[in-house]
């Protein structure tokens, strides 16, 4: 099978680089267009992420592509018709307003957008997708297309990064049958979360910062979004759970950690119960082989001290999430620790994952 060409706009930030780093050797998908600011503009990619490169390993053969404005749609719409550009993952960090529109200018002229940024995470047609939790929220796209009046074009998102370490972990136990009624998380989330530079390191060595702005709202209300159903062409909330969240900033280059306590329904699950859930979790894509999935989508540490960023954030290809200190909780009913990787299952290998999965149901290729 020849791969699919894509084109990455925002291709020299920091999750931009985790896109050309995943697609240098991706069996389905090879970077073909980059796009950035006007300041990257003209410029090899290679010499346009010069001094800033901090994605492991290299760019395979994308350092040669020269780095077009993301602005300039009609850049986007000749590498398309030069077979260059059949979708978009979009990595931009701009205005929300500014993004809305260029996405939409995109999946309106036809080019399908894969998107990173929070500009449409709330949009009501607009899917946001965790593929092992709600991959039959991409069957929203026909009524997208319907809504606008966009024929090959749609637009679909991936939640904020810090969700990606408890998300998964709570939807097992709930389409295992266990109602969860509320919980708590407290993030600590590594600096590359804030791209580069990001956050001064006058700010984070010897520091942690107990504030990172609207994180707490989209960690209390996208899980209800994933969570909701579809109805009548858009998407409804799900009712619960309740969730009261505490993002911080912390010193570790890579890996948001999130502890939990959460309360269940009237149903609870011994601790055992829930390890056994989490252990053997799987989902469409580990049943249909997606090449960015992770095997074992949850891994369970039994170490008294384990999760930890450096040990275990690049646990199944960076794709899992890593779990632990799974016990009692004295005031609700259990708590753990999750350990995701944000720049890779939490940004550009989560964009990826969602990608194949709209291949797979046809959306995309
Ligand atoms: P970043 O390192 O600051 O990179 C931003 C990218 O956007 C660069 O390629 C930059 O191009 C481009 N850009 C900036 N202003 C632009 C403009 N006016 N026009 C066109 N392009 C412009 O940010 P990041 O951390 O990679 O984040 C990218 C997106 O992913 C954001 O929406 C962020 O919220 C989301 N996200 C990030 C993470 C994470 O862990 N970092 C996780 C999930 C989601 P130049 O290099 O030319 O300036």
């Amino acid at each position: 099978m020849s791969k699919i060409p894509v084109g990455i706009l925002g291709a020299t930030g920091m999750v931009g680089q985790m896109y050309v780093h995943l697609l240098s050797d991706h069996p389905w998908f090879e970077a073909a267009y980059a796009a950035a600011s006007p300041r990257s503009a003209g410029k090899p990619y290679r010499e346009a992420v010069a001094g800033r490169w901090h994605a492991p390993g290299g760019w395979g053969g994308a350092g040669e592509l020269i780095v077009e404005d993301a602005n300039d749609l009609s850049k986007a719409l000749d590498a398309r018709r030069r077979g260059r550009c059949a979708f978009v993952f979009s990595a931009l960090e701009m205005g929300k307003e500014e993004t809305r529109r260029l996405e939409e200018a995109y999946a309106g002229a036809g080019i399908p957008v894969v998107s990173n940024a929070s500009a449409h995470r709330w949009t009501a047609d607009v899917p946001m997708l965790i593929a092992e939790v709600n991959p039959h929220h991409a069957d929203i796209i026909p009524a997208q297309r319907k809504n606008r009046g966009w024929d090959t074009g749609f637009i679909a998102v991936k939640p904020n990064c810090s969700l990606q370490s408890y998300l998964t972990p709570l939807w097992a136990l709930m389409e295992a049958g266990y109602e969860i009624k509320r919980l708590t998380v407290t993030t600590m989330q590594a600096v590359s979360g804030a791209g580069y530079p990001g956050v001064p390191s006058w700010d984070m060595i010897d520091n942690l910062v107990p504030y990172i702005e609207g994180e707490e709202e989209k960690s209390e209300r996208e899980p209800l979004k994933i969570l909701g159903a579809i109805k009548e062409g858009v998407f409804v909330n799900a009712p619960g759970p309740v969730i009261s969240a505490h993002c911080n900033r912390v010193p570790v280059t890579n890996g948001h950690t999130a502890c939990v306590s959460l309360e269940f329904g009237a149903k609870k699950p011994s601790i055992e119960e829930a390890k056994r859930i989490w252990a053997e979790f799987r989902a469409l894509p580990q049943e249909r082989g997606f090449p960015m999935a992770p095997p074992q989508p949850i891994i369970l540490r039994e170490e008294p001290d384990r999760p930890q960023p450096r040990k275990d954030r690049d646990a199944g290809k960076a794709m899992a999430v890593t779990l632990g200190r799974i016990r009692p909780c004295s005031v609700l009913d259990l708590r753990f620790t999750g350990l995701s990787h944000n720049t890779v299952r939490g940004a550009a290998g989560g964009g990826i994952l969602n990608a194949e999965l709209l291949t797979h149901k046809g959306y995309l290729g």
